[in-house]
């Protein structure tokens, strides 16, 4: 029986682990850089004013109601998110050549598309994953039974992007193969190609015939500007890929509880595209039906009426503003006062990465201490949530890596 010895204990979410013994510190010190979410300068969750507005518009309509959603989604939400992360004059919009379905948030979206493909690829796809990557990646190919492999990606020793060791590899990828990308605000590294990096990237693999995967949870988050985060989306379209996109909308709206995301497969340009689309969109709604029914209503509603209402979408952008540069100040803070303590170490990643998360550097061993002696809490990996930082704890966090590097 599974419950006597068939199903064995499985180990904890190293995040949410980190969370709860977060929440058990009773230190007034304790520091919270774990989970991947907005705080304020307070340290506080931080309901974007265009989102308070929209839900109050939502709220006061008589006419909204609670029942099912299509099982795509919300149509007027899921042609908002395509414009918003293909770009509105996108080849793949004009040319109808993109299915798009609602999803719950960026992790649905993640695992709708690797469904599709378990299901449908002629042979047993390998995806490659970054190294390091998201750590939910892993799970969620696994569970659809799809190979897993790795690229080279960040350089312990420069604490930039090994791009020679991720071309050679992405080179040596057999056919077919599917890679994952992080189109903006690489998680966990916080470092992104450049443009002329992405360039190369797309040339290989349009070379090898390799398929893009590009998982973007962090659209206007990472510089505060929309369009500049979906460029290397933008460019495999032009390259003509055929393709899929996941879209998170929990950072960039602060939806995170809401799960508002949604999934875009785009079709290579052809006379037979408008005839794939509506194909493959066929077979995703089987998937989505099976998995989920239909998708969460009230998240979209909100990111909707956002996203369609100029006047709303202008203030949305302001608030992106406010997140990304809070953070990007923090960045120049975090760094001055390591400067300023001369602490041993080069630090000048701190600012070059880009986005919610950056990579310190630090060990396993120096994060059990940050934890143990100065209640600051990590991943285990160096990472750091930069919106867990704040003008308040700045300095003292930096004090406490000091302490601990030396
Ligand atoms: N993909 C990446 C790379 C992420 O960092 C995240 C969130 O941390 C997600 C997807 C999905 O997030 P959510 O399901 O909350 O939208």
């Amino acid at each position: 029986r599974f419950g006597q010895d068939v199903c064995p204990q499985a180990a904890e979410d190293p995040l949410f682990g980190l969370m709860a013994a977060y929440k058990k510190d009773t230190s007034d010190k304790k520091v919270d850089l774990g989970i991947g979410a907005y705080r304020d300068n307070n340290a506080k969750p931080w309901v974007l004013p265009v989102v308070k507005k929209a839900d109050q518009q939502i709220r006061d309509d008589p006419n909204l109601n609670h029942e099912y959603l299509p099982i795509a989604g919300m149509p007027e939400f899921t042609s908002a998110a395509q414009k918003l992360i293909l770009g509105p004059e996108s080849p793949a919009i004009k040319e109808s050549r993109a299915a798009s379905f609602q999803t719950v948030s960026g992790t649905g979206a993640v695992h709708l598309g690797a469904l599709f493909l378990a299901k449908f690829s002629k042979q047993q796809p390998t995806v490659y994953l970054s190294s390091p990557t998201w750590a939910n990646h892993n799970q969620i190919f696994n569970n659809v039974g799809i190979n897993i492999k790795t690229y080279p990606y960040f350089d312990k020793k420069t604490k930039m992007l090994d791009f020679d060791g991720m071309l050679s590899t992405i080179k040596s990828a057999p056919n077919g193969s599917v890679i994952l990308l992080h189109p903006c605000a690489h998680n966990p590294t916080g470092v992104d190609p450049t443009k002329d990096q992405w360039h190369q990237i797309a040339a290989v693999m349009k070379e090898r015939d390799l398929f893009p995967f590009l998982d973007c949870a962090y659209q206007g988050f990472a510089t505060g500007s929309l369009s500049q985060d979906n460029y290397a989306i933008r460019h495999f379209i032009e390259q003509g890929f055929e393709l899929c996109v996941c879209q998170s909308f929990a950072k960039n709206f602060g939806l995170y509880g809401q799960r508002a995301g949604a999934f875009h497969w785009v079709v290579a340009p052809g006379s037979d595209s408008a005839d794939a689309v509506k194909r493959i969109a066929s077979q995703l709604a089987i998937l989505q039906r099976s998995e989920i029914s239909n998708p969460p209503a009230y998240g979209a509603r909100i990111a909707s009426k956002v996203l369609n209402d100029p006047q709303l979408f202008a203030e949305w952008e302001e608030d992106l503003r406010t997140m990304s540069g809070r953070i990007i100040e923090m960045r120049k803070a975090l760094k001055s006062e390591l400067d300023k303590l001369e602490t041993p170490g080069t630090w000048d990643h701190i600012t070059s990465q880009i986005g919610m998360f950056s990579f310190t550097g630090l060990n396993e061993s120096q994060v059990a201490q940050l934890q143990d002696k100065h209640h600051v809490y990590m991943t285990k990996n160096g990472r750091i949530s930069m919106a867990g930082l704040n003008t308040n704890n700045v300095a003292y966090f930096a004090k406490a890596v000091d302490d601990v590097v030396r």
